[in-house]
């Protein structure tokens, strides 16, 4: 509660010396403007009840009745379009730490829109490497603030990424599954023993074909979790 107060004084004076700007329309007061986080175009149901993108009639989209996702499901707030993406691309690549916050907000928003319950957060892990060279991991920013917002417990240290992957881009789902095998792993004992039944939400900032989120869930279930999930803030739609 006390780090929560300091931590909102501090921004509170940070704002009175740097006033935020915001990320879209450069309009003063607000990192995400009022009017910009209105402009968000949330996925509308029906949406697939495993993958989450919006689509027509049946509970499952085609990709997932024929290849279905190893974790029981994805949402995400919106498609890979403005706002959104300048936001996550400031927040990912620009050291616009302080978007963090109201992004994590979007991702609580979105968590109960879509009725997820989850036991605990944990935040989609860097690579050590990685997290060097960016100096923080922006999976983990929106966590915390979105398990602040819900009041949920979060976990950082519980999956670590052992493994660097090739960039993914060009590769189709089912090389990037291959790509990312074992490229995660859990703590070990007795920290994972706590994760015997447990419903854990991943949060990560995009989500394409979820093969990271499957990766980063493998472990996961190895530990006896009884549902992984996966929250993002957007997906690319074509
Ligand atoms: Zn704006
Ligand atoms: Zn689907």
């Amino acid at each position: 509660m006390w780090g929560d107060i300091i931590r909102g004084s501090c921004q509170q004076l940070l704002d009175i010396l740097f006033p935020p700007q915001c990320v879209q329309c450069q309009t003063s007061g607000a990192i995400l403007c009022p009017r910009c986080l209105a402009s968000i175009s949330w996925f509308m149901p029906p949406l697939c009840h495993t993958c989450g993108l919006p689509q027509s009639g049946t509970d499952l989209c085609t990709r997932c009745q024929y290849q279905p996702l190893q974790l029981n499901g994805v949402r995400a707030v919106g498609s890979y379009q403005e706002p959104l993406r300048s936001n996550i691309r400031a927040l990912k690549y620009q050291g616009n730490t302080r978007l963090g916050e109201p992004l994590g907000k979007l991702l609580a928003q979105a968590y109960i829109k879509h009725g997820i319950r989850a036991d605990l957060i944990i935040p989609l892990p860097l690579h050590q490497e990685k997290l060097q060279q960016r100096g923080y991991n922006q999976s983990q920013l929106l966590a915390e603030s979105c398990a602040r917002q819900l009041q949920l417990p979060l976990q950082t240290t519980l999956v670590r990424r052992i493994r660097t992957t090739p960039a993914q881009v060009t590769l189709t789902a089912r090389q990037r599954r291959a790509n990312l095998q074992g490229a995660f792993c859990c703590a070990p004992d007795p920290t994972t023993q706590s994760l015997f039944n447990r419903r854990i939400l991943v949060i990560d900032d995009v989500c394409t074909t979820g093969a990271t989120l499957e990766a980063c869930a493998a472990p996961l279930f190895e530990a006896g979790a009884r549902e992984v999930w996966g929250l993002v803030l957007a997906r690319p739609t074509r």
